[in-house]
């Protein structure tokens, strides 16, 4: 897990999770509900004890107040983390006791999947709390895998940055896809298509051989990817595949990819800066998983979800745009965006 100070320090309430007959053992952090209430997803992982599960709740759920602000969405930051119990446990019973709690919050946290957690967790919270989302879709309402959504999203920010940052279209450049998982393999869909070709990377050969057949893609080691000879680095793996080092030695001129947490340290910001490598910032790019959440939720329909994601392209291009008058990371002026969202929703609310 990738560590990064806290910016905004608004009161984070948390709630501890504990119930011994369904093994739940966790935290629910709500960062922020200046805009409304906290969202953010559930994850269930094996942290070694519950510092460390609370740690990274409050890093997690700071990260999605930040993500949802800038997304323009109606929702603050907040993040579940359950403890995964050791052995076999009854997966139903204890997503049914975590929804219990979620509802009795009464609708301050929604939450929806994340990593180690799947659809039918989260179908098992709704039988119990309406606050959820990450369901399957029905009715032409926004809903389901929210994966196409996130490399949709990706795919027009890395044309837009591309434009912006490299002076070219997407076609005939060389972009080097780390991952081939969900986002990743529809991204590599839509940059084939639109004339790119493709270096990818991973461990998993399933998907990834089948792209490099399908999409003519040259397949390189896991370790190779991020140093590729590619004009395009697109991350869209695990958090932290920016650490000074890679950095130090990327070929890459841009970075757009749909990974959380991408710098490994914050510092590494400044030093793609020094580098001359535009920087498309990842909580904006990536957002568009928790637009099609949000919109489920909302009851929207799948229009509403398109309008959405269509905004993070200008949105990147704006970043790049102010981060390059001002001479500063694109990191930190979609930070300082966020933070001025956050904060004008936190006056009103005082008003
Ligand atoms: P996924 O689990 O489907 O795919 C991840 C892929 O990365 C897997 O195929 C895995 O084998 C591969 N991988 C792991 N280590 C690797 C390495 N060292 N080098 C290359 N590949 C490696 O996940 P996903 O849903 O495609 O999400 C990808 C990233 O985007 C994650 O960081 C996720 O948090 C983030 N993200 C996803 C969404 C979404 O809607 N799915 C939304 C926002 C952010």
């Amino acid at each position: 897990m990738v560590s990064r100070p806290a910016r905004l320090t608004p009161p984070v309430e948390c709630v501890r999770l504990f119930d011994a007959a369904s093994g739940l053992d966790g935290v629910i952090a709500i960062h922020s509900t200046a805009l409304g209430p906290g969202a953010g997803g559930c994850r269930l992982w094996s942290y070694d004890d519950m510092d460390a599960a609370l740690a990274d709740a409050l890093r997690l759920a700071e990260g999605m107040s930040y993500k949802n602000a800038l997304a323009g969405l109606p929702f603050g930051g907040a993040k579940a983390v359950l403890r995964r119990p050791a052995g076999d446990f009854d997966r139903a019973a204890l997503f049914r006791a975590f929804g219990e709690v979620v509802e009795r919050l009464g609708g301050l946290y929604v939450t929806a999947e994340d990593v180690g957690t799947s659809v039918d967790d989260m179908h098992e919270v709704a039988r119990v709390s309406r606050h959820v989302a990450g369901l399957h879709a029905k009715d032409g309402r926004a809903g389901g895998d929210p994966s196409p959504w996130t490399a949709l999203g990706v795919f027009e920010a890395m044309r837009a940055a591309a434009r912006f940052a490299l002076g070219s279209e997407l076609e005939g450049l060389t972009v080097a896809v780390q991952g081939t998982g969900n986002v990743g393999a529809d991204l590599c869909r839509r940059l084939a298509g639109a004339g790119a070709k493709l270096v990818i990377a991973d461990p998993n050969p399933d998907r990834r051989d089948r792209l490099a057949h399908v999409h003519d893609a040259r397949v390189v080691g896991v370790d190779e990817i991020a140093l590729a000879d590619a004009d395009i680095f697109a991350p869209c793996a695990l958090g932290g595949a920016l650490d000074r080092d890679t950095v130090k030695r990327m070929k890459a001129r841009l970075v757009c990819g749909a990974a959380n947490n991408q710098l490994a340290t914050p510092d590494v910001a400044a030093l793609l800066l020094d580098r001359g490598i535009a920087y498309a910032p990842d909580y904006v790019v990536n957002a568009g998983g928790i637009i099609n959440v949000s919109a489920e939720y909302l009851g929207e329909d799948e229009a509403s979800v398109a309008a959405r994601v269509a905004g993070i392209a200008p949105r990147v291009a704006d970043i790049l745009r102010v981060a390059r008058e001002e001479e500063r990371s694109p990191a930190a002026v979609a930070d300082e965006m966020a933070e001025a969202v956050i904060a004008g929703a936190q006056r009103a609310v005082a008003a």
